[in-house]
This record gives structure tokens, sequence and C-alpha cells, in this order.
């Protein structure tokens, strides 16, 4: 008699096993535990069991019904669950996931931009090493050891004649030394100095611009510049040239515009003053030119160099540069 109730317990094990769905599971339920189920018949017959058997039989059939009922449950469980999931997974009705889009960094969109307006006037871009001789960086710009202008930059030295580059005018002599006139470059670049507040950080950008030829003259930096400044911000952007000093230039002359926020009225960004500082520049020193060995009798040229996150700044009006390198994404996504 055992036998027969352990062959129904394992048949419906069995018929459970291959069971797909949720229908599925609650046929054999009925088959085996509903009214006329094989489990309920069996307990209904144990009464014709002779009495020496009935305990154990009618114990074990109870052992096995509850059992099925709990492997049942669980088994209709879980195939819920899983056709839930299934379901999910084909939502086509949720919207989709948007991958973020990347952009390029604004010092990169605006040193592109400050390329794009110079290639169209016909300069060609270089660059240079951004470790850099002394040679380079200062002797052959007219800044020889222990001349006062060394001290204008304060220079990571990575050796006693290597550094890391303080401006981009080093690429002057480095094509100059190359090529005969004429020149027409701009080189855009990394460059270093031990500096580090609200406008200062130690790692900046520069774009520095040279052009070599006959009879090149004050009037035609001017007009570069101006051409320049007005592709840049506006062509109502007024420019103001002031005389100054720089060892490898003479005559000297930094760039002022009319500040692009005030438009002159005076406000923080420009110091109340209506202008701002943009760019240093002027007539390529004699002394450089013979240093590369170009005839001075000969050659004219002017060169100008500018720092891309002051343009930056200026653009997008943003008074903090250290924002730039803090790589906040909140930041970044507005460019
Ligand atoms: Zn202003």
């Amino acid at each position: 008699m055992e036998n027969i109730i352990e062959r129904i317990y394992a048949d419906a094990m069995k018929d459970l096993a291959s069971a797909t769905d949720s229908e599925a599971i609650d046929r054999l339920a009925t088959q085996y535990l509903g009214r006329k189920g094989s489990i309920t018949q069996f307990l209904r017959n144990i009464s014709k069991l002779p009495a020496a058997e009935r305990p154990q039989a009618g114990k074990r059939a109870n052992e096995i019904k509850r059992s099925l009922e709990e492997a049942f449950q669980k088994a209709q469980a879980c195939s819920k669950e899983a056709s839930k999931a299934v379901t999910d997974r084909i939502d086509v009705s949720l919207p989709g996931r948007m991958p973020a889009r990347g952009s390029l960094h604004p010092i990169t969109q605006i040193t592109n931009r400050i390329c794009d307006i110079f290639s169209q006037m016909g300069f060609d871009v270089v660059e240079g090493p951004e470790v850099e001789s002394d040679y380079y960086n200062f002797e052959a710009l007219n800044i020889p050891k222990n001349h006062p202008a060394r001290d204008m930059q304060d220079t990571f030295y990575v050796s006693d004649n290597v550094v890391l580059r303080t401006h981009t005018s080093p690429t002057q002599p480095r094509v100059m030394e190359k090529q005969q006139p004429p020149v027409r470059i701009i080189a855009p670049g990394k460059v270093y100095r031990c500096d580090s507040d609200l406008t200062h950080t130690p790692m900046f950008h520069q774009v520095e611009g040279l052009l070599v030829d006959r009879k090149v003259s004050f009037s035609d930096l001017k007009g570069t510049l101006t051409a320049f400044i007005h592709r840049m911000f506006d062509d109502q952007t007024t420019l103001r040239f002031r005389p100054s000093f720089f060892p490898f230039t003479e005559p000297s002359a930094e760039v002022d515009i009319r500040c692009v926020i005030c438009r002159g009225k005076g406000c923080r960004v420009c110091s109340h003053t209506g202008w701002l500082e943009v760019l240093g520049s002027g007539m390529v020193h004699p002394a450089v030119f013979e240093n590369v060995g170009y005839d001075t009798s000969r050659y004219t040229g002017f060169a100008f160099g500018m720092g891309v996150e002051r343009i930056a700044m200026l653009k997008y009006g943003i008074d903090d540069i250290r924002r730039y390198f803090d790589n906040d994404y909140r930041f970044l996504s507005q460019f």
C-alpha cells in the first residue's frame, strides 16, 4: 500500500518539474490534490486498509500532501515572478535611456576657435614641446641668464637647463631655425608657472602667433589682431594698444579690449576701468632674428601671445579660472 502513495508522490514531483507555466501547475494541483485528485482518493481509501497498516499509511499520505501543497505553491510563485520579469524586460512603452553625451572641454573649444580664425587668415598651426630647454624658453628669446625678465615668470625647473615652458613663445625660434621667411604660424599649447589663485593656475593654455616677411609693420600687427578680436567677440569691440615691455619684442604693446561685460561702463570684471587686457604683442626683436640667423636688414615681423583661459572667461562670463580644471560635470556640461 505504501508503494502506491510513494509512486504518486514521485509522479507528482516529476510532472511539476516539467510544468512550464502557471496554468500547467494549477492543472497538476487539481490532478493530485483536488477533490477527485489521486492523493485525496488515497486518503479516502485508507479506511479500507487492514487496521494495522492504517496509522502508518495515513501519516505518510498526509506528509506527502503537505509537501506537495508546498511544492505547488513555490512553483506557482516562481512562475509568476519569471513571467513578470519577462514582461518588464520588453516593456516597449517605457521611455528610452539616453546615453550621456560628451562634448569638448570649453578650453579646447576656444582654442579650436582661435586656430580656426587665424587659419582662415593664412596662419599654419604648429606645436612645440612642453618640457623645454632653457635655451628656447629664455635665451633664444633674448632673456639671458640673470636677466631681470626671468623674475617675471615663476618657472618650474626640471634641471638647471630644462624647464616646463613658461610660455608658448619657444615655438618662435624653433620654427624660424628650420625655415626662412615668410613665416606665418600660430602655436597653441599648455604652459606652466608656479602660481595659483582666482585668475592663475599652475598649468594654463596660450596661443602664440608669429608673422615674418618683408615690410611687415606695426600696422599689420594692429590690423591682424583687430580682425581677430572682431571675429572672436563681435565687430563692435574696440581695441586699445598700450606700450609695454617684453624682452623678445620691440616695440611691445599690450592689447586691451572694451569690456565685453559692461561695454565700457565699468564693472567688477574690468575693475571698473571699462577695459580688459587680452593679449601681449610687439615687433620681433632683432636679437631674436640674429639668434636664428635671419637677415634683419631684409625681414621684420610681429609676434603675439594670449591666454586661452582669459579669452574663455570673457567669452563665457566666468570669474574663477579654477572652474575649468575642477572637472565638475555640472559646469562642463553647460558648454
Ligand atoms: Zn566691465
